[in-house]
């Protein structure tokens, strides 16, 4: 037996035909659209139940969009033109609102780079002008210095009479520079002076001078002297005029030298290693 072949009791029923009643609406439909255009404005009271049924039809498919108010639809394109254009203004002014804090935010970056690097370059300024004053005022130190520390002679004009040594059976433990009286007679160096007066020992008008290395000079036989004792001199200063005071056989300078006050040494020898050629 094919099994095809439907034996049950249950016989499905036929399914009743809907196309008619499918058609009948659409038509419906159709017309209503065009009549409801229409009968719209059209009170109801005024209306036959057939209009009325197709004005609730209509006011359907109108509220279905099927028959927008085109002033209503370019009302809301416009809302929604205006709405899209205040966005874009929006994110317009996001965009430039952004644009700018990143300009302002680079901006002081920048300047803050460059208020950095001025500072820098002043401190670098102030540390070579800084550097500069102090190489500067180290140089002239070093110059006030040399300055106070050269040695001179003691005299201008002298002739070189006596020297260090043995003299008639006797230590002369100087130089005799023959001058006339009144030539002036000048510190060494810088020092202080530690005697300034009249010699008993036969020195005349006396004048010892310390100076700053601790060499010690003994200047005698002077007609004047112009220091006394504790004033601090210089190279090439005036202490006294020459003469011939105490056991002098003649105006003259006797020189004696006494490195660290200790004892004579020949003076011609000790300036030539100072820099003074007698
Ligand atoms: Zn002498």
């Amino acid at each position: 037996m094919p099994k095809t072949s439907y034996t049950g009791r249950h016989r499905p029923a036929a399914k009743p035909s809907r196309g008619r009643q499918f058609v009948v609406p659409v038509a419906l439909l159709s017309s209503t659209v065009a009549g409801g255009l229409v009968i719209r404005d059209a009170g109801a009271s005024q209306l036959s139940p057939e209009a009325a049924a197709m004005k609730n039809v209509s006011n359907s498919v109108a509220g279905l969009g099927l028959a927008a108010d085109p002033e209503a639809v370019s009302a809301a394109a416009a809302n929604r033109a205006g709405a899209r254009s205040s966005r874009d203004m929006a994110r317009d002014a996001k965009t430039l609102i952004v644009g700018a804090t990143q300009t302002a935010t680079q901006s002081a970056a920048e300047a803050q780079a460059a208020a950095v690097k001025a500072a820098a370059d002043r401190a670098a300024a102030q540390k070579a002008k800084a550097a500069a004053a102090a190489k500067a005022k180290q140089a002239a130190a070093a110059r006030a210095l040399a300055r106070a520390h050269r040695w001179v002679s003691p005299v201008a004009g002298y002739t070189l009479t006596s020297g260090f040594g043995f003299r008639w059976g006797k230590m002369h433990p100087a130089q005799d520079l023959a001058c006339p009286v009144g030539s002036p007679v000048h510190s060494l160096s810088s020092g202080t002076v530690i005697f300034a007066g009249w010699s008993n020992e036969g020195y005349g008008n006396f004048v010892k001078i310390r100076y700053w290395d601790g060499t010690v000079s003994w200047m005698a036989h002077n007609s004047r002297l112009l220091v006394s004792v504790g004033e601090t001199v210089t190279p090439g200063q005036v202490v006294a005029y020459s003469g011939s005071t105490g056991n002098s056989t003649g105006p003259h300078v006797h020189l004696e030298i006494h490195p660290d006050d200790g004892a004579a040494v020949a003076p011609i020898t000790w300036l030539a290693k100072h820099g003074v050629m007698l």
